[in-house]
């Protein structure tokens, strides 16, 4: 292609990387990182409240190795530390290879890394629990991954967790929400805990495909394997549905994912917390009388249960 064909990025005319289509604008890889970096100093000034020490939940995936990169690389500009959060589920054949991937990522970015496995905790494996049980591992997983986080996160006494979720999983979210009807869902973890850690989500108003650009950009990107878990489900389906509806109406994502945070700005208050009832298999918070976890590990049927005593103790 003749050089006078050449896409320029809009703020330097350099060779472009990225297309916003809703801007209509052009920018080159250092612009594209650093709107990716100033997108994510944006958000952490609007929380007034940071701890010391926050913890990014580092799967060693795309998302989340471009968020401890972010936040490596502006680390003298913000008003925290961090620490690496990673938890090891237990898949055969796939894990092994993702947390040494984290675990390498880690030691360039010169960033702590703390790791928790599902073995250490619940006794048992993604892999041993699916196969015992005829629930979909994905949601076996998101249960227990979540408990381990917040497990983990105690231990290294973090209230505050970054997550890698961008603005297109929230559009997804608020259209899952929207299609099942789930209200409660909308406001789900609205407000504060006194017992959870509070989530974070730096890249809320950066898109998929700028986070995964940033990712390669910034060369910490690794092409691993998929999780052999991944299904198609409904969030497979509501993802394609916007990329093609974002296509002719660039900005659909964005708004989407706007409406939601706007209603559970405005309404949050009206949806309080119901008020937690305390597990009897484990003694955390739960809806019920026995949490979710303690349903998916079958809990507290089993007598003399190892993990119940080591969570008890946290
Ligand atoms: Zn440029
Ligand atoms: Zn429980």
């Amino acid at each position: 292609m003749a050089d006078n064909k050449k896409i320029l990025c809009s703020q330097c005319n350099n060779p472009a990387v990225f297309l916003d289509r809703e801007k209509k604008t052009h920018l080159c890889k250092d612009h594209l990182i650093q709107s990716v970096e100033e997108e994510v100093m944006r958000y952490l000034n609007t929380i007034s409240d940071l701890p010391e020490t926050i913890g990014i939940a580092f799967s060693g995936g795309k998302d989340s190795t471009a968020l401890l990169t972010v936040f490596s690389r502006i680390k003298a500009d913000i008003p925290c530390r961090f620490i690496a959060l990673t938890v090891d589920e237990g898949i055969e054949g796939y894990r092994q290879d993702t947390i040494r991937a984290a675990e390498d990522t880690c030691s360039k970015l010169g960033v702590k890394h703390h790791i928790i496995s599902f073995s250490d905790i619940f006794g048992s494996s993604l892999d041993t629990l699916v196969s015992e049980s005829d629930r979909n591992a994905c949601t076996i997983c998101g249960i227990l991954r979540r408990r381990a986080l917040e497990i983990l996160a105690r231990e290294q006494g973090i209230r505050v967790i970054a997550t890698g979720h961008n603005q297109d999983d929230h559009a997804q979210t608020a259209l899952m929400n929207a299609i099942t009807g789930d209200v409660k869902k909308v406001f789900a973890g609205y407000g504060p805990s006194t017992w959870y850690a509070r989530r974070i989500k730096p890249f809320a108003r950066v898109s998929e495909r700028e986070v995964t650009l940033y990712a390669m950009l910034t060369g910490f990107f690794r092409d691993l394997p998929e999780c052999p878990y991944a299904i198609t489900s409904l969030r497979g389906e509501v993802r394609t549905l916007l990329y093609r509806y974002e296509r002719e109406h660039p900005g659909a994502m964005r708004n989407a994912a706007l409406c939601e945070e706007e209603l559970r700005e405005k309404l949050g208050g009206t949806f309080r917390r119901e008020p937690y009832q305390t597990c009897t298999g484990c003694g955390w918070p739960g809806s019920g009388k026995i949490c979710q976890v303690c349903m998916v590990l079958r809990r507290p049927s089993l007598d003399n249960d190892p993990h119940q005593v080591r969570e008890q103790t946290r």
